[in-house]
């Protein structure tokens, strides 16, 4: 029997699978992540109009001047925050169009997010939830301050571009917890960084050089 969604399904396992050869060539090497990735459909995280490029290894709009990451990046971050001790608990700010979440979703226990822009944590929200990652706890409100209820996280991702990592957020670190932000102004070098918080302090690591949409800091809690 002809099944007009088989066909498309079958074209995005495909496209995915390319995806992930890809990701493999330019060195992402944890399995638990590329395996993940594998089978989540980043088709439904984007406008119906951008589904075909949904495979591609880019950055797509998502409205509201914000971006789905690119593949490269949501991966590479990933693997770093899964580097040591696998997390339980992680905070992500800055959910955007879920994709991130729903990928940690699959690895950890609980991922708690924060979007500050009212229509995407709405339609995101519902989003996640129509596909039942009940496991993703989303906020409405001004990441710089975290989400104070559920810490310390094992684990925190970041993923607009700060200038400067807010302390609010380093302080809901679990000792042995890793953050990772990228750091930097917007048109200029942003860098990708891991921070480990150790019973002394931070340890700071740079990761690469990254080019995301910026944290907006509203400075009100
Ligand atoms: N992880 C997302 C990336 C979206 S782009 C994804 O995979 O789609 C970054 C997101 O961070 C945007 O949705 C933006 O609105 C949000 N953001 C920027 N500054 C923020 C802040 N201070 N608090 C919460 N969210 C913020």
């Amino acid at each position: 029997m002809k099944n007009a969604n088989a066909g498309i399904g079958m074209t995005s396992q495909r496209t995915r699978d390319r995806l992930i050869t890809r990701l493999r060539d330019k060195g992402i090497r944890d399995d638990r992540v590329l395996q993940a990735m594998r089978v989540l459909p980043r088709h439904l995280f984007v406008d119906e109009a951008l589904a075909s490029r949904a495979y591609e290894d880019d950055a797509l709009p998502i409205g509201y001047k914000q971006t789905i990451s690119q593949p490269y990046t949501v991966a590479r971050m990933t693997e770093a925050l899964l580097a040591n001790d696998k997390p339980q608990k992680i905070l992500e700010i800055g959910t955007g169009s879920g994709y991130q979440s729903a990928l940690l979703a699959a690895l950890v226990k609980d991922v708690y997010t924060v979007e500050r822009i009212p229509e995407l944590y709405q339609q995101t929200r519902k989003l996640l939830h129509s596909m039942n990652l009940h496991n993703v706890h989303c906020k409405l409100s001004d990441g710089t301050w975290g989400w104070e209820n559920y810490a310390p996280y094992d684990a925190i991702i970041v993923t607009a571009a700060a200038s400067q990592i807010p302390d609010s957020l380093t302080e809901q670190l679990a000792i042995g917890g890793r953050m990772i932000i990228p750091v930097g102004e917007q048109n200029d070098k942003q860098q990708l960084l891991t921070l480990t918080r150790t019973v002394a302090g931070f340890e700071k690591n740079k990761l690469e050089d990254v080019v995301f949409v910026p944290f907006v800091n509203e400075g009100k809690n």
